[in-house]
């Protein structure tokens, strides 16, 4: 073998992937067709989960050094009352502006420490699963042989395409173009003043300005015009400028366009995740409309789910349906964003029916429970795996507590740092120590007061930062730690 995982794809999902294996041990290697980064940005935000699972490896803080800026609320439809994230229980209610490429750039930053290749310029053109192993063959003479393979290759994914995986749904019906321009006369949006876009309805045409850096501003915008062009149709300067007269109505006029490109409202899923050896993440696994800004967010959520299971399986120590449990809590995720962007896609169309169905949805998120109920779907903090029992944190995201351990402070997210899972008790007393010493290396153990009861006298959290056991004193999570963590080493 070559490697013990095959990831194809430098993408969000693929980079994020690499590195929860690599943190795991597990021998890895990642192929890319481009022989460079592309050096521009499709999505410009991290949701406030995945800022939470960067917490949760320590690499946050990094990120938000490369940040444009925080944004303390979500967007709906572009709609004009924004999506409050304060009432979920997260230290992070905000998005986090940081265009897609430097989010990548990091986390290929990374791989070199845990002696991770990345192939570049080499495109994948053949994925064979024997039962035994899988045969990756690329361009450039390239043939690799893993015990694994992962289509991290976006949503034209060439990787479930050669496995034979469906990808039901349906084409775009709404064409779209995203700039980055600048404009005469007008710089002063600039940097720290990242801003939540808006829709601006008018006259069949819909569209959004978001200030970036230095001067420059994201313009997305959909017209009767963009409906009768080709996909691969150039975006030129003239279509852009008939645009900006057309949704800005005060004169605003183009100056530079630094990156143009079309996109539309398709909504596709891969019908499963995993084919034998071979697992889809990230675009490849689902595509769907821009709206909302979820899709990069989605991917390394994806990753982040998947890659401690892989690593079990690859480690020996993963227990029966763990890895098929990737797909089983994941396609669910997706599954709800692809509703709630169609539903958002709707609300941005040019019907004419769409101007109430606006105005009676922005009514609606004046409510805090539906804006609460929207803003945890858009962020990401209201996935809740389904994990039996009665305990309302079960399958959901653990809180990110204070803590004190023995004299010194700390929080839940710095005790995940490691990527393993951790058997948390609260109090003095270590009462499962001993139970979790026969899971060395898999589960970390720690006794710990906390500032807030949350109604357990202990939790084990897995490495990807849900709860999978809530126990009173006097239960025990052996069976848990079975379930989630394998055959203990020592019986
Ligand atoms: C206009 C627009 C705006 C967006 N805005 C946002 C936003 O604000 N927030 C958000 O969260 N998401 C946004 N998205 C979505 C986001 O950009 C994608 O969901 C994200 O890029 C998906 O990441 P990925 O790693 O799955 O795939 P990709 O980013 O597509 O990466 C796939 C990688 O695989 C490589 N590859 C492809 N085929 C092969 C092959 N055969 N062999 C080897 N390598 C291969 C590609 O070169 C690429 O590097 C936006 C998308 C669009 C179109």
């Amino acid at each position: 073998m070559d490697a013990d995982a095959i990831v194809i794809g430098a993408g969000p999902a693929g980079l994020m992937l690499a590195n929860e294996l690599g943190l795991a041990g597990v021998r890895t290697v990642v192929v890319e067709r481009l022989p460079e980064p592309v050096g521009h940005s499709k999505a410009l935000n991290l949701q406030p989960r995945t800022a939470e699972v960067l917490e949760l490896r320590g690499r946050l803080d990094p990120l938000l050094g490369r940040a444009l800026g925080r944004l303390p609320a979500g967007h709906f439809a572009g709609l004009p009352v924004p999506l409050d994230y304060t009432p979920w229980d997260t230290r992070h209610p905000y998005q986090v502006g940081i265009p897609q490429d430097r989010v990548e750039a990091y986390l290929e930053e990374h791989l070199g420490g845990y002696g991770i290749p990345l192939l570049r310029g080499h495109e994948v053109t053949s994925v064979e699963d024997d039962g035994e192993g899988v045969t990756v063959a690329a361009t450039g003479g390239v043939t690799l042989r893993g015990r694994y393979a992962v289509g991290c290759d976006g949503g034209r994914s060439t990787v479930r395409r050669l496995i034979g995986v469906p990808f039901p749904g349906r084409d775009g019906r709404i064409s779209a173009v995203v700039v980055d321009i600048t404009l005469k006369g007008r710089d002063e949006w600039v940097p720290s003043q990242w801003r939540l876009p808006q829709l601006t309805p008018r006259q069949g045409w819909v569209a959004m300005m978001l200030p970036l850096a230095d001067g420059v501003f994201r313009f997305l915008f959909s017209g009767p015009e963009q409906q009768t062009l080709d996909r691969d149709a150039p975006v030129t300067e003239a279509e852009v400028s008939r645009a900006l007269r057309a949704t800005s109505g005060d004169g605003t006029e183009l100056g530079e366009l630094r990156w143009t490109s079309r996109f539309n409202d398709a909504a596709r899923q891969a019908e499963r995740y995993r084919t034998g050896r071979v697992l889809l993440a990230g675009d490849a696994a689902h595509v769907h409309s821009p709206a909302g800004g979820q899709g990069m967010n989605l991917g390394m959520q994806d990753a982040f789910n998947l890659g401690w299971k892989l690593a079990g399986e690859i480690q020996g120590w993963a227990p029966a349906g763990l890895l098929d449990s990737y797909h089983t809590e994941r396609h669910p995720v997706a599954a709800r964003v692809l509703a709630h962007t169609r539903a958002q896609a709707i609300l941005m169309s040019h019907d004419e029916d769409a101007g109430p169905l606006r105005g009676v949805f922005t009514d609606l998120m004046r409510l805090p429970d539906a804006n609460r109920y929207l803003a945890g779907m858009v962020g990401g903090l209201d996935v809740r795996y389904d994990i039996p029992g009665e305990h309302p944190l079960l399958g959901a995201r653990m809180p990110d507590l204070d803590l004190t351990v023995g004299d010194g402070g700390t929080r839940v997210s710095s005790l995940l740092h490691g990527g393993r899972g951790l058997l948390l008790e609260f109090g003095d007393e270590p009462r499962h120590a001993g139970t979790a010493s026969n899971w060395p290396a898999r589960v970390d153990h720690r006794t710990a007061r906390a500032t807030r009861d949350i109604g357990a006298s202990a939790v084990l959290i897995r490495p990807d930062g849900h709860v999978c056991w809530a126990g009173a004193p006097g239960e025990a999570p052996t069976d848990a730690l079975n379930r989630w963590f394998g055959r203990p080493c020592r019986e």
